[in-house]
Parts: C-alpha cells; structure tokens; sequence
C-alpha cells in the first residue's frame, strides 16, 4: 500500500513529506491506521545522526496510537476499528530465553526497531510512525485500555514504558525514594508514573523554573542540580535514580544522592560519559545502571497501570508540518512535556 509520511533524507535536512509503500500483510500481520505519533528526543537524534547508525531516508517515529484497518487470516487478538499502539520494536526473535521471558527489548538476536531498522524477514528498511499507515505483527502491537484518551496515549509508548519499567524492575513502590534527572517528556512520565505507585519523588533540574510544574506532576519537590548546599543536603536520601539528560554529562554529582545499595539508572543519553568518581560507588556499594524501553508485556501493563490510575502525558498537538519547529524546539528544553502530532493534519 502506498502510504505518506515526512522523512529526513540526510542527517542535515529538515524532515518533509515522502511516499513509501507499506508491506502486504502476512498472515499475522495488523494494518492501522495512525491518528497520533508522539515526537520523541530519540527521534531528534536519529534524524540527525547523533548515534551514527542511521540510515536514510528516516522515518522517525515510535510513539503511535492508531485503529485497525485491517488483519491477516491468522490474527486473533485484533479486529477492525480497534484502538491500537505500537512502541518502539516492531518484530524479535521470539525464541531466545530473552523474548521467551517477555523481555524483547533485549532479545539476543537484536529487537527490530520500529524505524532505522531492518525487516527480518525482506531486509528492507523499517519506517516509523510520522505518517499515516503502519502494519506490524501482531505480537507487537498493543490495545489501548477504553479509559484512556487516544490523543494523549501516544508518549506512553515510549516516554511511558522506558521510565515505567526500571521503576519496576528496582522494585518501586509505597515509601520508596526517588529523583527524576531532566523535567522533559521521559521526566515528566517517570514523575507521574513513579507518584502514582506511591514513591516520594524529587525531580533534579538544572534551574528552579519548573518548580510549579514538578510539584503540579506529583512530585513533592525539586532540586536544582546546581545548587552545591541543596545537593549536598540531599545525600543519600534516594533508592533510585531515573537520569533521563539526553547529551553527555557528569553522573559524579548524583551518585552520593543515592542510599547505600542504591541504583542511578541511565536512560537518557548513548554515549560516553565524563569522568566519573568511583567513592560513592565502592563506599555507599551504589550502583550505576542502564535500561532500554520495557517488554511487550510489560508495555501491556503500563498502559493498563495507566488508564486504572488517570495518568496521562502532558501533550502540546502539533500539525505534521510544524515537526521541524517542533525538533528545534525540544533541542532548547522548549515543551511541556511532549509533543503529539495529530496525523489528521498530514494529507
Ligand atoms: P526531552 O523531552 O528533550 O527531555 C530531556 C530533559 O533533559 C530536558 O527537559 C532537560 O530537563 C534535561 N536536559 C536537556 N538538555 C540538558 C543538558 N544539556 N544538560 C542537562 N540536562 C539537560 O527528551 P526525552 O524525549 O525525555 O528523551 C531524553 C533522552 O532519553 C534522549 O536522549 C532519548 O534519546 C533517550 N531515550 C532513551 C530511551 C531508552 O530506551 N532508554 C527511550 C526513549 C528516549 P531540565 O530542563 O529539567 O533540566
Ligand atoms: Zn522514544
């Protein structure tokens, strides 16, 4: 099927409109069609370059919320006209003890990214979710729970499972203690999502301008991470740690933050990091730690955790055409906290 989308041809050009064919469908294959695709700062980064491993044309887009148009003769869990997501893999192994486990975002072949990656099967370049058609088999896809609105459910496809699922995996819960690095849209998530299950949540930003916002989310306060006395109060007063700062930074100053046996898990930023000081570390036995997104499964559970709990992204809807602004904007911090492009807009 010939679909639209808005593409970027090189890692230096503005993203603008492009037709590609979507594949037939495979017996268990689901064809949506997409109504939002929330804009993701890992977007920004593949689009240009920032990791050295995109390749172009790039369609970005992995945060999307559509209905069904149609399903393959073997697909039993989806059928027409229901509302649907679909985050940031679109295909695994499905035999390795990883994707055995629900945890494909780790499979041991690689997951198949939802764009920038390689179908397994044809090889052919997968395209994302800024444009109007997508299929994917149907292990992948998800449903979205009726209590949630489908303008607003997009960012928790990947904003939501990457800040829910290390919040599950260090086993959070009522009492625990935990600091939120960087008020953007992965912040402003791990923030409602760690209050709603009960945590005391401090977000650590680089000014106090998001102060009213952080405590509006549900945080009980914020702490400007420049501030060398408030840092200093605060040590070992958390569990865990969500860093979500998307460029190169220095961990050193967070880490006496953490209790002893506590965890600074890094989400944010692929890349080197400065020097850091091992003390805390070896003193406090803190750790340091990564995650990528979460499972199927679990992405399941997180959108279900959200419709019982009212917890909602806080979205700005842009038009399709105002993508390039929109990335100019999220690179200067400039949005609360994600955008969402109604797809409606791109014809
Ligand atoms: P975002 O909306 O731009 O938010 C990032 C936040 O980090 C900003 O709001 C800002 O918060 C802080 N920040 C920005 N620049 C900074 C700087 N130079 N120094 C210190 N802090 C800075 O981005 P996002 O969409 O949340 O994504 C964040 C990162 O997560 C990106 O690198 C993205 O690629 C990555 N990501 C990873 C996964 C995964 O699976 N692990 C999934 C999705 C995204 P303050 O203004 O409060 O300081
Ligand atoms: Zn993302």
């Amino acid at each position: 099927m010939l679909t639209i989308g808005y593409a970027a041809q090189t890692a230096k050009s503005p993203l603008a409109p492009f037709k590609f064919e979507r594949r037939a469908l495979r017996p268990n294959d689901v064809a949506m069609e997409i109504l939002y695709c929330g804009v993701c700062h890992s977007d920004l980064h593949q689009a240009r370059d920032d990791w050295g491993f995109s390749m172009y044309p790039i369609v970005p887009g992995h945060e999307i919320v559509g209905r069904v148009t149609e399903v393959g003769s073997e697909v039993k869990r989806y059928k027409v006209g229901d509302a649907v997501a679909v985050g940031c893999m679109v295909d695994s192994c499905q035999e390795c003890d990883q994707c055995r486990k629900g945890e494909e975002q780790l499979c041991r072949k690689a997951n198949t990214q939802t764009y920038n990656g390689r179908d397994r099967i044809t090889k052919e370049p997968t395209f994302g979710g800024y444009s109007k058609h997508l299929v994917v088999r149907e292990e992948f896809v998800l449903r979205v729970p009726d209590a949630l609105d489908l303008a607003k459910a997009a960012p928790l496809l990947c904003a939501g499972i990457t800040t829910y699922s290390p919040l599950r995996t260090w086993n959070v819960g009522p009492g625990s203690r935990v600091g939120v690095i960087g008020l953007g849209g992965l912040g402003h998530m791990a923030v409602k999502l760690a209050a709603g299950m009960g945590a005391k949540v401090t977000v650590l930003s680089r000014s106090s301008d998001k102060e009213a916002d952080a405590l509006e989310l549900g945080a009980d306060n914020l702490l400007v991470s420049s501030d060398k006395d408030a840092m200093k109060k605060a040590a070992s007063s958390f569990d865990l740690i969500i860093d979500t700062v998307p460029v190169r930074h220095d961990v050193s100053p967070y880490m006496p933050l953490l209790d002893i046996d506590g965890t600074l898990v890094i989400v944010g930023q692929i890349g080197p990091i400065d020097q850091t000081l091992t003390m805390p570390f070896v003193l406090g036995r803190r750790r340091l730690a990564g995650s990528p997104i979460g499972g199927i499964a679990e992405t399941q559970e997180m959108l279900d955790f959200c419709a019982r709990k009212n917890i909602l992204p806080d979205c700005e809807m842009i038009r399709m055409d105002e993508i390039n602004e929109a990335f100019e904007r999220m690179e200067r911090s400039d949005v609360r906290y994600r955008f969402v492009i109604d797809m409606a807009s791109l014809s």
